[in-house]
């Protein structure tokens, strides 16, 4: 199928690993023209000259951090009429919400909800006016199913998920949507960190950890970066033009509800 989105310009966040850049490597494939960014300019950089060499694509790399004013000054300098928007920023610490000050929550509210709802705000009356904009917010299955050390988490992006559902509405009408991603469980540095913590406290073997998560997932494996690029692509494509509003699991059937 032909996502119909070659040329488009797409500013993706945090996406010099993970899930960022599963999501920016599958649009550049498609032939967007990508601006990636995250805080360290070296790995960045790697990473964007792996998507060109990969996908022949346009790649800007932006070293910035996305949850600061600078940053997000420095990310749409560079990107300044995004076609598509999709937000991500490394998610917050667990722990036990006895220890978490105010300082805590306003971080993980401030990566984690006013980030994108800045880069929102900044940039979907462009989006209106060239009549196209696909914004994906890659949020959790958290937000479906409260995992209780990640209270941080949890509280962050359930404020982003409401105010989605509330705004998307206003704008499907132009062309543009707005749409969270949730993933379930992916092979990620960060998935790796936290099985590596998991292990250490539990005197278990990284590999077993593992082996314990993947028998809870019905699809009896952790999901990969570019299976999670691909359901993004595919809602910022211009068949995705009737879905708004929507919070969508990529979780290989974890999340056992129906709604
Ligand atoms: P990751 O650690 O593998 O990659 C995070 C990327 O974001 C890196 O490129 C990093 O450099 C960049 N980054 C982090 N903070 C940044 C900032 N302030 N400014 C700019 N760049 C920044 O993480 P991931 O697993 O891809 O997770 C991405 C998001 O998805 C996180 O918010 C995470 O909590 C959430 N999530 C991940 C999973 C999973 O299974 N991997 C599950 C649920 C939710």
């Amino acid at each position: 199928m032909d996502l119909g989105i070659a040329g488009r310009r797409a500013l993706v966040c945090a996406s010099s690993k993970g899930l960022g850049r599963g999501c920016a490597e599958a649009l550049a494939a498609e032939g967007a023209e990508v601006t990636i960014l995250a805080r360290t300019r070296e790995t960045l950089e790697e990473t964007a000259e792996a998507i060109r060499t990969k996908t022949g694509a346009r790649v800007i790399a932006v070293a910035c951090d996305i949850t600061t004013p600078e940053g997000r000054t420095a990310a749409l300098a560079a990107c300044p009429e995004p076609d598509i928007l999709v937000n991500n920023a490394g998610g917050p610490p667990p722990g036990d919400f006895h220890d978490w000050e105010r300082d805590d929550w306003i971080a993980a509210l401030d990566g984690n909800m006013l980030t994108p709802i800045e880069l929102i705000r900044q940039t979907i009356d462009g989006m209106v006016a060239r009549r196209f904009g696909r914004i994906v917010n890659i949020t959790s299955s958290s937000v479906k199913a409260p995992i209780e050390v990640l209270g941080l988490s949890n509280g962050a992006r359930s404020g982003l998920t409401g105010f989605v559902a509330g705004v998307a509405r206003r704008y499907v009408s132009h062309n543009v949507t707005i749409n969270n991603l949730l993933p379930g469980s992916f092979d990620t540095d960060r998935i790796a960190k936290m099985l590596d913590a998991v292990a250490k406290k539990s005197n278990v073997s990284v590999d077993e950890i593992r082996a314990q998560r993947e028998k809870g997932i019905p699809a009896g494996r952790f999901g990969q970066p570019a299976e999670f690029g691909a359901a993004c692509a595919f809602l910022c494509s211009t068949h995705a033009s009737y879905i708004t509003g929507q919070n969508w699991l990529v979780d290989g059937g974890a999340y056992p509800g129906t709604y």
